[in-house]
């Protein structure tokens, strides 16, 4: 969207594709956190992107989940790929009947905007580098949680930065520590068995919500290659990281591009 926005501004025609209903991508349910102070001021930036592009004149194209043949219609000079990153393909057993049972949800799932899942009163957080914020706002909003993680303790998500020290703070004020090493190995309806150095351990629960690491979604990249157009990729499409690095490499790559 940045990167449109910028362009546009410079006098480039610009077509923009997202593939959802609404612009805005993670960053619109990314500060969806009830209970937790200060969060909502991180949809201020799609909101703010949203204005820009009203008022510019990008073509955008909502719900197009946009492939080489849409892109390559559009006759471009320039093909900036900006479509964010996945969460990595967990292959827990039970996976599919929990998540069509509503027992396990994906976090991104747990925080949408629109209609979000019904979440349990016990709950299982897994992955606790994501999932870390979510599980002090459903602490803080009442319900019993447990943080889970595979590794050897907690490593925040990149975006976190220095408020990891804010997250540990009121993780000890409210009681809530990561439990690290647990592996989860499978799920069943209403409990989750994790295997540890110690053996398996099952873990009683409502919900499960899952927080894998993420990984970049940026298939279109090598799909246009061989395509003649001068090919760009920003944000979380290279590495996963945070709006900032998004925001930056867009608003840079637009004053590059002639
Ligand atoms: C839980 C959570 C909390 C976070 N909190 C923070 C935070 O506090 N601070 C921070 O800086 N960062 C945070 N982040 C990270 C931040 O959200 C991302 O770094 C940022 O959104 C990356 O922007 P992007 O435009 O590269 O990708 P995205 O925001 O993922 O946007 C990609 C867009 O491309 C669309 N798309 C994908 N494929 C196609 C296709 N083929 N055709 C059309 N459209 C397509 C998607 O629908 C999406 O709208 C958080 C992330 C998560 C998951």
């Amino acid at each position: 969207m940045e990167y449109a926005i910028t362009a546009d501004e410079i006098g480039h025609d610009v077509v923009l594709f997202e593939r959802d209903e609404t612009l805005g991508g993670a960053m619109d349910w990314a500060g969806n956190y009830a209970a937790l102070p200060n969060m909502e001021m991180l949809s201020y930036q799609p909101k703010y992107h949203r204005k820009m592009i009203e008022k510019s004149s990008v073509d955008v194209r909502l719900g197009v989940d946009a492939d080489v043949a849409a892109i390559m219609a559009e006759a471009p000079d320039v093909v900036v790929i900006a479509t964010g990153a996945q969460p990595i393909a967990a292959p827990f057993e039970g996976l599919d009947a929990a998540r069509a049972s509503g027992f396990a949800i994906r976090i991104d799932d747990a925080m949408r905007r629109d209609n979000p899942p019904v979440i349990g009163m016990r709950v299982i957080i897994y992955g606790a580098g994501e999932g870390a914020e979510l599980a002090l706002d459903l602490k803080l909003r009442g319900h019993e949680v447990r943080l889970i993680d595979a590794g050897p303790a907690y490593a925040p998500a990149n975006y976190i930065g220095s408020r990891v020290w804010a997250i540990m703070g009121m993780m000890a004020h409210v009681g809530l520590a990561v439990e690290p090493g647990h592996s989860l190995a499978r799920l069943a309806d209403g409990s989750a068995v994790f295997t540890t150095a110690g053996g398996e351990t099952s873990v009683e629960a409502d919900t499960v919500v899952i927080c894998s690491v993420r990984r970049a979604l940026n298939a279109l990249e090598k799909a246009l290659q061989s395509q003649p157009v001068s090919l760009h990729v920003v944000g979380d499409a290279r590495t996963p990281r945070s709006y900032a690095n998004a925001i930056h490499e867009a608003a840079y790559l637009s004053r590059q591009v002639r």
